[in-house]
């Protein structure tokens, strides 16, 4: 399998859990054109790793003996469990090259962002998995072994949810970083909602209330839709104030049906370059379907679709499966989706646009208290219904950042009233 490489087309797909930078798979003619250049000069190929551990499951190259075992340990623990979770799956080995930068060919490496790649020499035959050690290898090792043992009987998926579905099966395998995949699969997803919605709650200090009461007999002028003054009960915010907080571009919903109506062969042709984004979504939908039907559920829809002759499993059925629609899926519902923890987890992922978001909702506060007494007498906290809330001043990236914006906001605004 491994000797000889360049037999077939070589579709190269970079395949990344986490990347928004992706190769697509080559034309027959690159490929030929590939074939060509590779036989007049095989020393383009980028030399495996020097040491190899061999395992039941596929050899491990690494460029040191502590990350081959590693890596192999792992092979030899998830291979099985990716086998046993994904029906339909190709019972085989496989085998792992881990390099510092990821390439196929000396000279054409892959971008930074990218984690991991599969290497197929036809579909749904994986010639190698390519992998980038890191903090992470857990998730894209069990992210890749999908691309490189799934089997025939998911030809119906759309390209995009195989991608949702990697990252299902190893948010499932690598219990120690569920969390983590899923906020930041759910912070990716945003881009389709134009944003998340977030729900600030927080306090007025008395001295700042007595101070706000004396300056204004009309209504505040921060008072806009999204704020709702209450009375004090017991631990509840005096103010909650609904913020959209943007990540990232927006993209069409349009975007969204379109990919899921496109199958694996076509999926880089149409985006060269698969935005993470797009992981995003498909994870969503895949992980939604996942806590309904399980992944067998799935599969029992790309048989069916299969059985009814559609070349893939039509949008319908596979939005329904996840109780989504996409004319209300928006930044409150993408909102609903994270459970505490994950939203805890999610401001660490980004504790700037976070800490930006709650800037701008804390304002009524700006210049009434300062950067010390914010945490303690206003309390603020991101507010998530039933799920509970998250005190800002719990999470310590965010916290910092407020404070060290807060005392700057501050100077300003001190400044500012005393010029008028
Ligand atoms: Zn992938």
């Amino acid at each position: 399998m491994g000797a000889r490489p360049l037999k077939h087309g070589l579709p190269v797909q970079a395949r990344s859990p986490s990347v928004d930078m992706l190769v697509a798979p080559m034309s027959r003619l690159h490929s030929t054109l590939l074939l060509l250049v590779a036989l007049l000069a095989t020393g383009c190929l980028a030399p495996p790793p020097r040491i190899v551990v061999e395992t039941p499951y596929g050899d491990v190259r690494a460029d040191s003996q502590g990350t081959a075992v590693k890596v192999a340990v792992m092979l030899e623990e998830l291979s099985p469990q990716v086998q046993a979770l994904l029906p339909g799956s190709q019972v085989r080995a496989i085998d792992v090259w881990v390099q510092d930068e990821l390439r196929v060919y000396r000279f054409n490496r892959r971008p930074e962002s990218v984690r991991g790649f599969t290497l197929l020499s036809e579909e749904f035959h994986a010639r190698r998995i390519h992998l980038q050690e890191d903090g992470q290898s857990s998730w894209y090792l069990s992210h890749e072994l999908v691309h490189a043992l799934i089997g025939e009987s998911w030809s119906t998926l759309p390209g995009i949810l195989e991608e949702g579905l990697a990252d299902v099966v190893a948010q499932e395998l690598t219990r120690e970083q569920r969390a983590h995949i899923r906020a930041h699969r759910l912070l990716n997803a945003t881009a389709f909602t134009g944003g998340l919605e977030l729900e600030l709650g927080f306090r007025i200090p008395e001295r700042a209330r007595r101070e706000r009461e004396r300056e204004h007999t009309a209504p505040e002028e921060t008072e806009d839709a999204g704020e709702h003054a209450q009375p004090r009960r017991g631990s509840e915010p005096d103010i909650r104030r609904r913020l959209l907080l943007r990540l990232t571009d927006e993209v069409p919903i349009e975007t969204a049906r379109k990919l899921l109506e496109t199958g694996r062969g076509e999926l880089h042709e149409r985006w060269p370059e698969i935005p993470e984004a797009y992981y995003g979504f498909a994870w969503l939908v895949v992980a939604r379907i996942h806590e309904r039907v399980g992944i067998d559920g799935l599969h029992e829809l790309c048989l069916r679709a299969a059985a009814e002759g559609h070349e893939l499993v039509p949008a319908e059925w596979l939005l329904a499966a996840a109780d989504m629609d996409l004319e209300n899926f928006d930044a409150r519902f993408v909102a609903n989706c994270f459970t505490r923890s994950e939203f805890q987890r999610a401001l660490l992922l980004r504790p700037e646009a976070f800490a930006e978001a709650a800037l701008t909702g804390l304002e009524p506060l700006r210049g009434r208290v300062d950067a010390r007494e914010l945490f303690y007498l206003a309390r603020p906290a991101f507010l998530l219904g039933d799920r509970g809330r998250v005190q800002l001043s719990t999470v310590g990236p965010v916290s910092e950042e407020i404070q060290a914006r807060w005392a700057g906001r501050s100077d300003v605004v001190h400044r500012a009233d005393g010029t008028h």
